[in-house]
């Protein structure tokens, strides 16, 4: 028996590949490769141009030809490489019987789960090459799939396909954020179609007054599960429509119904089309509420009579929830008018009254015009919602026990290993276990045989990674700045601009301003001062997006673009644009430290400081989010303490002073104090502690399981049994 989903799809790319490298042609379909770094310095020796520019293996596969694939057969290396790599990948994919959730199922039936888990989710970040993502949210929902697939849990992901995706950001020579939108090719992406259940090409339809709204039915296979993807720019569609599913987080609030509707109510049909029948279904953010309505409607279908509120409070009991953000602005609202037009057809069909609906989905407020909040809609019928931390979990539970009747339970984020561990940290940490870290370190034993790892070698890895950080960014500063004209001598400074015996300070993530990036820059005399010291260079980098519609956060970022260009802080201060999952790999693996100072308590988890720690990179936090309880005292450091002011202008000014007294006081002088052989041991001891801390404890490994054990099989338990 094998626990993967299997759909049927419809045959992608037809590569003229020779019979001994047939399987590459799988592998290429298989987001699989995007963990497996092998797989990636494989495809990048068939073609090293088109891998580095479009860093996705379909393209590798179709730009080669027959003379190409004669020369490969008869180079002996890549010959035995290749496979190497695809006996690895057939091992992973029929064999599941060794990975976490068989295991405990086989030894435990109650642990069991009589269907997949269906996993809705707006965005997700699997690979840099499918900029279906935006941020956290994404990223962390890949994570969640990848190590799904590594547990061999029965699990299918949904979401749309936005084929002009997130935007590209150029940050222009004035410190101007700039918006270009990419334009996805699913045809040169390991995506395929679904087949329907008389073979054809699987479509499904959404009613919307006057008109049906078809979408195509995509398969991206993420190791063994399939995550569906549904893409409305398809022919069926009136021209009008078929940019519904264009742009992630789309500004238009109707644009932005409509695909929250494709989400939910075609999200269902899809499975169904299928013929999947999940256990528990796991809404991932409110963007996929209306799934809820479409499965109250197909059961008020096979048993007429029923209230329509009794039918979704039934749909409910096997539906889990996760909030991701405490920031208003993250709960999806819809006016009263736009939701009542555009859902009146799946209303009237299930007789449930419009203003009733409203009533269902009022937010934490009593006037009578609000909006549909579709955060409160899902908490009133979940079977259970968690946070993502377990500060979150508090403040989650202050701010919607009332409306969901129970508190909010925290499940900590995690981070997937190894998708966020450099090749060189990762070939030591296999090297001290004896054992490949396989998919993902599945055991919170494995960690402490880690502590043979010794201070030479850890920091001897660490520089490994740190080197290609610097070349990486080098050359996309470079980049940067000769298409903003500057002149070839600066090109060259700029192409050597980071210095290896620097302690460098990576800050990356949306440019958001409660996550003020611009802290460290508020005392501008003191920054200039501490980055001056010349026995002790610093430099800082930092990368992220700020939303196209949020013009603080672009003058966030144009101040920190004119300051690192300013007289003083010139090549000590760098921004690197368009802020990516590529981007992130290289940075958290590759700086000194990791800075990050939200406005307590706004930020839910973050999780780019769990990616740097399991590299041995710590963290300088406030005590906001995962460091809350990730910090003990000898892993990073702590920005300010607990208290939080009530005027942001004072808080922001301890905060600053706070990480200004850190830096100074004791991350500096730390970095800076090396034995006879050149190793900062006390900086050293930082590190070890940084990795002891999160390798298992902010895995999505052990993510996974809390959700199995805490809300899935929970869900399951508490479903009706079925009427006859
Ligand atoms: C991890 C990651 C994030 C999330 O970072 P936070 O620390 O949670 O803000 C955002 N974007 C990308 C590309 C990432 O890899």
């Amino acid at each position: 028996m094998t626990t993967s989903q299997r759909v049927p799809t419809l045959a992608g790319h037809d590569f003229q590949l020779p019979r001994a490298l047939d399987g590459l042609g799988e592998l290429a379909y298989n987001l699989w490769w995007t963990w497996t770094p092998r797989a990636g310095s494989l495809f990048s020796r068939i073609n090293g141009l088109a891998w580095s520019r479009y860093r996705n293996p379909i393209a590798v596969l179709a730009s080669a030809h027959a003379s190409r694939w004669a020369e490969l057969e008869a180079d002996e290396d890549f010959m035995v490489d290749a496979s190497r790599l695809l006996d690895e990948f057939t091992r992973y994919m029929q064999n599941g019987a060794d990975a976490w959730y068989r295991r405990q199922a086989e030894a435990d039936p109650e642990g069991r789960l009589p269907g997949p888990v269906a996993y809705f989710c707006a965005e997700y970040g699997l690979h840099e090459s499918m900029q279906i993502y935006s941020g956290g949210l994404g990223v962390l929902a890949g994570d969640h799939l990848k190590s799904a697939s590594d547990a061999a849990l029965p699990f299918v992901g949904v979401g749309l396909l936005y084929r002009r995706g997130y935007f590209r950001q150029q940050i222009d020579a004035d410190g101007h954020q700039e918006h270009a939108q990419p334009d996805l090719d699913p045809g040169q992406l390991p995506l395929r179609r679904a087949r329907g259940p008389r073979g054809q090409a699987l479509e499904v339809a959404i009613e919307f007054p006057g008109r049906r709204v078809h979408a195509a039915v995509w398969v991206a296979q993420v190791g063994r599960l399939p995550l569906l993807l549904l893409d409305t720019d398809i022919p069926a569609n009136d021209p009008a429509d078929r940019p519904i599913t264009h742009i992630l987080y789309v500004r238009g609030r109707e644009m932005r119904l409509c695909q929250e509707m494709v989400l939910g109510i075609g999200g269902v049909r899809a499975l169904r089309e299928l013929d999947i029948q999940p256990a528990a279904w796991h809404l991932n953010e409110g963007h996929s509420a209306f799934l809820l309505l479409e499965r109250a409607r197909e059961l008020l279908g096979q048993e007429p009579g029923l209230a329509p509120g009794e039918a979704l409070r039934r749909v409910g009991r096997d539906a889990v929830f996760t909030i991701h953000t405490p920031v208003p602005a993250g709960n999806e609202v819809f006016d009263r008018g736009l939701a009542t037009k555009n859902l009146s057809l799946i209303l009237n069909e299930m007789g449930l009254p419009a203003g009733e609906l409203m009533e269902l989905g009022r937010g934490r407020t009593d006037d009578p015009e609000a909006g549909f909040d579709m955060t409160a809609f899902v908490l009133r019928h979940a079977s259970d919602a968690n946070a993502v931390s377990r500060l979150h979990g508090t403040t989650a539970t202050e701010t919607w026990q009332p409306v969901a009747g129970h508190p909010v339970q925290a499940i900590t984020n995690g981070v997937h290993v190894s998708t966020w561990l450099g090749r060189p940290i990762r070939r030591l940490y296999e090297r001290a276990l004896g054992a490949s870290l396989g998919a993902d370190l599945s055991d919170a034993a494995l960690v402490d045989r880690l502590s043979a790892v010794d201070d030479f070698d850890l920091w001897s890895s660490h520089l490994q990674q740190k080197r290609e950080f610097m070349n990486f960014t080098e050359g996309r500063l470079a980049r940067q700045f000769a298409r903003h004209g500057e002149s070839p001598d600066e090109l060259r400074q700029i192409g050597n601009a980071l210095n290896p015996a620097a302690l460098v300070i990576g800050f990356a993530r949306r440019f958001a301003t409660y996550k003020r990036a611009d802290l460290l820059f508020r005392d501008e005399d003191r920054l200039a001062r501490l980055l001056s010291n010349p026995g002790r260079p610093i430099q800082i980098v930092l990368a992220g997006k700020a939303h196209p519609a949020d013009r603080p956060g672009q003058q966030v970022i144009q101040r920190i673009f004119e300051l690192s260009r300013s007289e003083r802080l010139r090549g000590r201060v760098f921004i690197l644009e368009d802020y990516d999952m590529r981007i992130a790999r290289f940075l958290v693996g590759g700086v000194d430290i990791w800075l990050n100072n939200p406005r307590r308590p706004m930020e839910a988890s973050g999780t780019s400081g769990m990616k740097a720690a399991l590299n041995g990179i710590p963290s300088v936090s406030v005590l906001d989010g995962w460091w809350d309880e990730g910090y003990n005292g000898r892993n990073g450091w702590a920005i300010g303490d607990r208290e939080v002011e009530g005027d942001e202008g004072a808080q922001d000014g301890e905060d600053a002073e706070s990480l200004y007294r850190l830096l100074e006081d004791e991350i500096v002088p730390l970095f800076f104090e090396v034995d006879e052989n050149g190793i900062p041991v006390g900086w050293v001891r930082v590190m070890r502690e940084a990795v002891a801390g999160s390798l298992w404890q902010f895995s999505s490994a052990r993510m996974l399981r809390e959700y199995v054990a805490r809300l899935y099989l929970p869900a399951v338990r508490s479903r009706e049994p079925a009427t006859a």
